[in-house]
């Protein structure tokens, strides 16, 4: 299914249609085009039987132009370091549209965590971090949790770099255990920003969430935290999967008892009384909304038209090409894309650190409460730029969020 385009390639072709219609200067465009650093390392972990493994790692920092670099840390074998720059691309793109000052990064390690012992990932963590020490912290750049990495990551993460500098830095790293720093809500933050714009979506749409049916791709952090709140917003959870496949029931499953079968088995596969799909076929169910969270490119030009949702809420990155968004336009199905989609992870690490940074500790209420002003304004403000210029929702966002880079890039000027 997957198309010859990488990540990048796809990231490139959004900058370049955003650019022509932004008329962005053709100076700035280019220094977009490039991430201003990218540091690969070779990282050497002891491995429980005693020896040793080499693991590549890498961090890319795009633009920090309205602020420090901010972006996810991937663990997976398939990591490249195109991938990781055109994740890095997209979060500075996410920043700005979700108005935080931020600019954008990402990182990196080539590694299969599911045949790795807690252990070694913690080795491989700790590593990793001491290879990047000069490069982020709290001013600088500021990691969270991406695919395979998680709260326990970034608690590695903080007490490495608070065991160097001598003394705690909370606000390392966002995303942390609430225990350590981490702030109320976190967890869920991604998914329940990517619900609340399926619920703004289906509003324009005539829609009502209550019974709406829902099918969601990938049941990790943002996947199964995503069928929680929706289920629990009402709405019918008939589809879930995970990489060995999924599973369809079209009265509605219980995310919470197939997140205890996931926990049991390692699969949602062969929950009872389910029939097992494919995830080809997940993506290809009828249903009132879509929401892919797993990995890129996962909606192609191969079966952009055989999609039946009514609304796609992307909580992956980068989970449809552009020859997908012109199939969905076509079609009439209503994109809400990923740097709108899923920015509520951001949103809420942004609000982590500013706790961490003045040592307050905010409600789960107040969290939730911000984030949703924060996440309707942005759909609403894109959906206007959508309607006023005749554009898809993905490029509105990409001409708020570039624009917004773009007109920070000139006040700071060139130096020298
Ligand atoms: P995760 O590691 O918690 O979960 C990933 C899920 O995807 C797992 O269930 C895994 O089994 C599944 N998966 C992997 N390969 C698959 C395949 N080929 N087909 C179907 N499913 C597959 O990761 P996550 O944090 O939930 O991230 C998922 C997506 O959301 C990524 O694109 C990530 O960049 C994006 N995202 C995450 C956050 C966050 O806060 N964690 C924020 C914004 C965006």
């Amino acid at each position: 299914m997957v198309e010859a385009k990488t990540a990048l390639d796809v990231a490139l072709e959004q900058l370049r249609i955003a650019a022509e219609k932004l008329d962005l200067d053709p100076g700035v465009h280019e220094m977009l085009k490039h991430p201003k650093r990218s540091l690969i390392v070779s990282i050497i972990t002891r491995r429980d039987n005693g020896e040793t493994s080499v693991f590549t790692g890498c961090r890319v920092q795009h633009n920090d132009a309205r602020g420090p670099f901010k972006g996810g840390i991937r663990y997976h074998p398939n990591v490249t370091l195109d991938e990781v720059t055109a994740l890095a691309m997209w979060m500075t793109w996410k920043c700005a549209v979700a108005d935080i000052p931020y600019g954008g990064a990402k990182g990196g390690v080539c590694c299969n965590p599911k045949e790795m012992s807690k252990g070694e990932l913690e080795r491989l963590t700790r590593r990793y971090t001491s290879l990047l020490l000069d490069f982020i912290g709290p001013y600088r750049d500021v990691p969270a949790p991406d695919v395979y990495t998680n709260a326990q990551t970034m608690a590695w993460i903080m007490d490495t770099f608070s065991q160097f500098k001598g003394y705690s830095v909370p606000e390392c790293v966002t995303g942390k255990p609430i225990s350590v720093g981490g702030s109320e809500g976190r967890a869920e933050a991604t998914s329940r920003g990517v619900v609340l714009c399926a619920r703004e979506a289906a509003k324009l749409l005539g829609l009502k969430m209550k019974d709406a049916t829902v099918a969601v791709q990938g049941f990790g952090s943002v996947g199964w935290n995503a069928a929680k709140i929706a289920n629990d917003w009402g709405c019918k959870v008939i589809a879930v999967s995970d990489s060995r496949g999924g599973i369809y029931f079209r009265e509605g499953l219980n995310p919470y008892k197939v997140y205890e079968h996931k926990s049991k088995t390692g699969s949602v596969v062969d929950y009872p009384r389910c029939r097992n799909i494919t995830n080809e076929e997940l993506l290809e169910l009828e249903c009132d909304v879509l929401i892919p969270a797993a990995l890129e490119n996962q909606i192609t030009r191969a079966n952009a038209d055989k999609i039946k949702a009514k609304i796609v809420a992307e909580g992956a990155n980068g989970p449809t090409t552009p020859e997908a968004d012109k199939v969905f336009h076509e079609k009439g199905i209503f994109l809400v894309p990923d740097i709108l989609a899923n920015s509520g992870g951001v949103t809420v690490s942004y609000f982590e650190w500013v706790q961490n940074l003045t040592r307050e500790h905010w409600t789960l209420d107040e969290v939730n409460r911000k984030l949703e002003v924060k996440i309707v304004k942005a759909f609403k403000d894109i959906h206007k730029i959508s309607k006023q210029n005749e554009e898809y929702m993905r490029t509105a966002a990409l001409i708020l969020g570039i624009g917004r880079v773009s007109e920070a890039i000139k006040t700071l000027g060139l130096w020298p």
